[in-house]
Formats: C-alpha cells, sequence, structure tokens
C-alpha cells in the first residue's frame, strides 16, 4: 500500500526584511505570486492533502485569489498561523490531525521557497521512508565562522559539514506532531522556546537524528530584494 503524504505549506510570515508592504510570499515573480509556485510542487507531487497557512488578514486573499484562481485543488484548508514560525507549523500538524485519514509523512514547507520541485520532493520522500525524518539541505560554499557578541571570530567548523538547511522538512506524521505539541505545552509552562526549523523541534524535543537530503542550491528563500532579483533569473532560465 502507498504511504499517504500530506503538506503544510507556510505563508503566515510578515516578511519585514523585504522592506515591502505586502508579505513577500505574496510578491509577483513574473505573473504569479511566489506562494503559487510553491503550491504547484506539493499539487503536482504525491502529496494528497495541503494545509495552507497564512495571515489571519489574508484568509479570504488566499482563498480567493490564490487557491480557487490557479486551482490548488489539493488545498483541504487554510488556516490562521501563529506569532512564530514554529506556531504555524503546529497549527498545520494539528489541522492534519482532524482529517479523516491522518497522513503517514508530512512535508513542511516555507511558502517564500518558490524553486522546490519534483527531484527534491522524491528525494525527501525515499529518505524519510527509510528513516522517519529528513530535511532538504546544501553543503555551505562559503566558510562560516562563529562569532561572540562583540562579534570577534571564535570558531571556524569545518567547512564540509556544515550545511544550509532548507525546506520541505519531512517527517513521519505522528512523531512530528508529537514533538510540536510537547514544544507548544513547553512553551505554555513558561519555558523559552526558540526554535528557527523543523528538524531542531524533534533534534531538543525528541532528541532524534535528523538526516540531511541533497536540497538545490536554487532552493532559495525570498528574504530581501536581492533573492527576488535572483529568483527572476531562475525563472527566465527555466522557462528558457
Ligand atoms: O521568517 P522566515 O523567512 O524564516 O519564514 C519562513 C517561512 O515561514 C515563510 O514562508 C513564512 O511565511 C512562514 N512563517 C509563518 N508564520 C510565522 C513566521 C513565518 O508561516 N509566524
Amino acid at each position: 500500500m502507498g504511504k499517504k503524504y500530506a503538506a503544510v505549506v507556510l505563508s503566515a510570515g510578515k516578511g519585514t526584511r523585504m522592506n515591502s508592504q505586502v508579505p513577500k510570499q505574496y510578491l509577483m515573480l513574473e505573473e504569479q505570486p511566489i506562494l503559487c509556485y510553491s503550491l504547484r510542487a506539493f499539487q503536482q507531487s504525491m502529496v494528497e492533502e495541503i494545509i495552507l497557512v497564512c495571515g489571519e488578514e489574508d484568509l479570504s486573499y488566499c482563498r480567493s485569489e490564490i487557491v480557487e484562481k490557479y486551482d490548488f485543488t489539493k488545498v483541504a484548508a487554510i488556516i490562521p498561523g501563529g506569532k512564530e514560525r514554529y506556531h504555524s507549523v503546529c497549527y498545520g500538524l494539528q489541522e492534519l490531525a482532524q482529517l479523516p485519514k491522518q497522513p503517514d509523512y508530512v512535508m513542511i514547507h516555507d511558502g517564500a521557497r518558490p524553486f522546490v520541485d519534483q527531484e527534491i520532493i522524491a528525494r525527501c520522500a525515499q529518505a524519510v521512508e527509510q528513516g522517519q525524518s529528513c530535511v532538504a539541505g546544501m553543503p555551505v560554499k562559503d566558510t562560516i565562522k562563529i562569532a561572540d557578541e562583540h562579534r570577534f571570530a571564535i570558531d571556524t567548523p569545518k567547512r564540509s559539514l556544515v550545511w544550509q538547511v532548507q525546506t520541505p522538512q519531512v517527517f513521519a506524521f505522528p512523531l512530528i506532531l508529537q514533538a510540536y505539541q510537547e514544544l507548544l505545552k513547553s512553551e505554555q509552562n513558561g519555558n523559552h522556546v526558540s526554535v528557527t526549523d523543523d528538524a531542531m523541534v524533534l533534534e531538543t524535543v525528541m532528541n532524534k537524528q535528523v538526516r540531511l537530503v541533497e536540497g538545490s542550491y536554487k532552493n532559495i528563500k525570498i528574504t530581501t530584494p536581492e533573492d527576488l532579483e535572483i529568483a527572476r533569473v531562475f525563472l527566465k532560465e527555466k522557462s528558457k
């Protein structure tokens, strides 16, 4: 029997580093909002259901101007996100838990990463079926320095072992749901939470190792205006 895949696509960030009135994931890339490219990759994949998590104020925009307009038939729900990325992820997972048939695996993806493709999704699927969890990433090209609070370099990790992490981050659904629920419980109990990706939740809450899978150097997250320029170049190449 084939395993059931779902995706949580995150679009509830404000994108303050873009200096734009419109959150970065809704900016136009050629003719379409950036978010459409991310959603289309999952619409065209083995994923059966997509939960789109967006800002409360963008729910109706996402429904009419994205999901209905571009016919993303796999979007099963559009729900409001939370203050931090990890809140948005947790709400998405809780929504999936309410489906009549829960997925075996879930792909968590930043809506602001429009260049995820079928090859990356397939590599992640293969790895998660072997080991329960994996994240897309690429080895860094630059030397990385760890700095102290006075901006002095205090460590230089071995470059071949340093990866920049991307999304999708893919997990056995019950495992990641449990990890996120425990994380939020711990926060409600007054503990300080500081997580910037999903693998970190599994590493810290469940003490599990997460496998790194080859993503792509093109699988960038649109964060600042120069990323948008790079994205336009990538898209032009793709359409050649
Ligand atoms: O802020 P950052 O660039 O790390 O956000 C990564 C992704 O997470 C973006 O697609 C953003 O829309 C999403 N996000 C979210 N909820 C938040 C913050 C970020 O869904 N509270």
